[in-house]
């Protein structure tokens, strides 16, 4: 008699995470590939991690996504993290090998991987200016580190996060200028050919804006890792100003599909992932 294997479970862990649009493209990928699994969504109190973490083998789940507030907290109960995770100080992929509890963080690979594939843009020997240097920035900054960019210049509201952020990177990277901006004009983004914002401003549509059109030369590429919206208004003022634009729902899909590779070893069908994820957006 044929054996039948169980569902493996897979999800997204967080507090909140009812809001997480991952698994929209991650079943709709176990399903194009015909893989016995299902995402789902999981909601735990800072007084429940480590319990849950420790009891994923025994609750068959075989892979985590990890957001916020946890990326940094699981930590401690992982059995070995990857060289990347450990230089951006946060996990937010948990695989379950045998009995052994892996960490790994591709947030900074799925920006890399939509600058490249998607938007044709090669980050090598390129001047980068980075608003924010919170959790996703420091995912960012060191892939852009690793794949050889000549200057990367931070601003962040928080000074002191800006400096330490720079003073991580200067610490691993030494053939990179690293440099932290006083305001937003010390970013010299006319200089540069990639301006990132990885702040949460621009979520609200009373937002006020994050930078001056006067910064935005047209050759320049401005990326904003905020998805939802679509367009926020630094968006809306660079596409006015003939920049190119993107917002962060690249990220979103690559950082999924590496997230999918290491759980099941199988190319990601990001094509159905896309769909799954403009689907789910053209209906809100
Ligand atoms: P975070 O850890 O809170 O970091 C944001 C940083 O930006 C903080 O240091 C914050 O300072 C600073 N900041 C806030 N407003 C600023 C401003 N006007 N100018 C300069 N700096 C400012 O957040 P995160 O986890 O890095 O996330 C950042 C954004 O990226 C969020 O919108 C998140 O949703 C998005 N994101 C997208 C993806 C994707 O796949 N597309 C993945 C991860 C994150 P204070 O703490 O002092 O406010």
């Amino acid at each position: 008699m044929e054996k039948i294997s169980p569902r493996k479970i897979y999800g997204v862990l967080g507090f909140p995470a009812k809001h997480s649009l991952s698994p929209l493209m991650h079943n709709a990928a176990f399903k194009t590939l015909k893989i016995n699994a299902r995402y789902k969504i999981f909601e735990a109190e800072p007084k429940e991690l480590k319990n849950f973490i420790c009891s994923l083998s025994e609750n068959h789940i075989f892979g985590l996504n990890v957001t916020v507030p946890y990326k940094e907290k699981v930590i401690p109960f992982l059995d070995k993290i990857s060289d990347e995770a450990r230089l951006i100080g946060a996990v937010n992929t948990i695989k379950l090998r045998g009995d052994k509890l892996e960490g790994f963080n591709t947030d900074g690979e799925g920006f890399i991987r939509h600058l490249r594939k998607d938007l044709r843009f090669n980050p090598n020997a390129k001047s980068i200016a980075l608003i924010g240097a919170g959790g996703a920035a420091r995912a960012i900054s060191v892939y852009l580190a690793k794949a050889k960019a000549k200057a990367i210049t931070i601003y962040d509201i928080d000074k002191s996060k800006a400096q330490g952020l720079v003073k991580h990177l200067k610490a691993n990277f030494n053939k990179i200028r690293f440099e932290v901006a006083h305001s937003v004009a010390g970013l010299k983004a006319k200089e540069a050919a990639l301006l990132i914002n990885a702040t949460p401003r621009g979520m609200k549509e009373k937002d006020p804006e994050i930078i001056d059109n006067k910064f935005l030369p047209k050759n320049l590429l401005v990326y904003d890792l905020i998805y939802n919206p679509a367009q926020t208004k630094l968006l809306k003022l660079a596409k006015a100003q003939g920049c190119r634009t993107s917002n962060g729902l690249g990220m979103l899909l690559y950082q999924g599909a590496a997230s999918f590779e290491l759980w099941t070893g199988k190319r990601a069908p990001i094509g159905v992932m896309r769909k799954a994820l403009n689907k789910h957006l053209a209906l809100i």
